[in-house]
């Protein structure tokens, strides 16, 4: 591992300080470090400067009314285990029970895995299915990105230079469910997922792929196909079809494009059964 200088400020203005614009590529910030250390170590991420955010006072789960906002740096394993969350918001919970075991969990932030945009994140999914709002902050103030605007590209976001992500905010709870392939289920990472949750407020659904590069991407000829609350099993069907067909299912090293095509349609209409039922008992 190169030598690099870690600093541990312990007030916002002071890491923005640090991270600011003109230091550029020479500064990485460090949340939980399961992704970054191992980038330190492989040679992968040579910084001259490592910004822990880890005494920021972040680590915070907060109800806005019926959202919930949550600190980037909370630890994932603190997000799991709160009754509340697993409640109101079901697929979450299930993509964070997703991300390796408890021990990586304790250590691994939702800022962390929204900040490294993985083609293969468990959360992402959920975060679109969801609308999740990503809040930035940086030294000109804090600003507010859609999810689906924040994700541009595999490991490719809308952070500007100079700015951290400060939380995540889920604006309403929905009946919702993630359900994803692997080959090991244990250790590996998901060949294709799907997350699907309806919005009361909207009274629609929002259905969306992980685990296919370039991004975990929205799907909305399949969410529009499902229509109403508790869809009839032919608008499933048409879901699965939509979902199947969508053009960004690509082959790679983890599963063909024809493997990927068939197993969408089975986790879309098991999570769409799931999430139906729950809207019986709608928080
Ligand atoms: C063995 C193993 C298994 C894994 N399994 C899964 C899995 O099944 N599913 C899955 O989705 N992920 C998995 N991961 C990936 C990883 O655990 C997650 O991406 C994790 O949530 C990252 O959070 P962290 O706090 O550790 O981030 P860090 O490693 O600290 O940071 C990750 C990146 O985000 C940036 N960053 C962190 N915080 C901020 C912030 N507040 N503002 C701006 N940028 C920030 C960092 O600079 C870095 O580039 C696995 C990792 C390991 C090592």
């Amino acid at each position: 591992m190169a030598a690099f200088e870690l600093v541990r400020p312990s007030t916002v203005e002071e890491a923005l300080a640090h991270v600011k614009a003109e230091e550029g590529a020479g500064v990485v910030v460090l949340a939980g470090g399961t992704d970054l250390l191992l980038d330190l170590d492989s040679g992968r991420s040579t910084p001259k400067k490592v910004v822990s955010l880890r005494r920021l006072p972040w680590r915070s789960l907060a109800w806005e009314g019926a959202g919930l906002r949550v600190g980037s740096t909370l630890p994932l394993r603190t997000l799991e285990l709160d009754p509340g969350v697993s409640a109101r918001f079901p697929a979450l919970g299930e993509a964070i029970r997703a991300v390796g075991g408890p021990s990586l969990r304790r250590q691994a932030t939702l800022g962390g895995n929204v900040g490294r945009a993985a083609p293969a994140s468990d959360l992402l999914p959920v975060l679109l299915a969801l609308d999740a709002e990503v809040e930035l902050v940086g030294e000109g103030g804090a600003r507010s990105v859609p999810i689906d605007g924040f994700l541009r590209a595999s490991r490719r976001t809308a952070i500007a230079p100079g700015e951290l992500i400060r939380s995540v905010l889920f604006p309403e709870p929905r009946p919702s469910a993630y359900l994803w392939q692997r080959v090991r289920p244990a250790n590996d990472i998901s060949q294709v997922a799907v997350a699907a949750a309806y919005s009361p407020s909207r009274g629609a659904w929002h259905v969306a792929l992980g685990g296919v590069p370039p991004r975990p991407s929205l799907v909305p000829a399949s969410a529009q196909a499902l229509v109403t609350e508790r869809p009839a099993p032919e608008s499933i069907e048409h879901a699965a079809r939509a979902l199947a067909a969508w053009p960004g299912l690509v082959s790679d090293r983890r599963a063909t494009e024809e493997y990927r095509r068939e197993l969408v349609g089975v986790l879309l209409r098991r999570a769409v059964l799931r999430a139906s039922e729950a809207t019986r008992g709608a928080p």
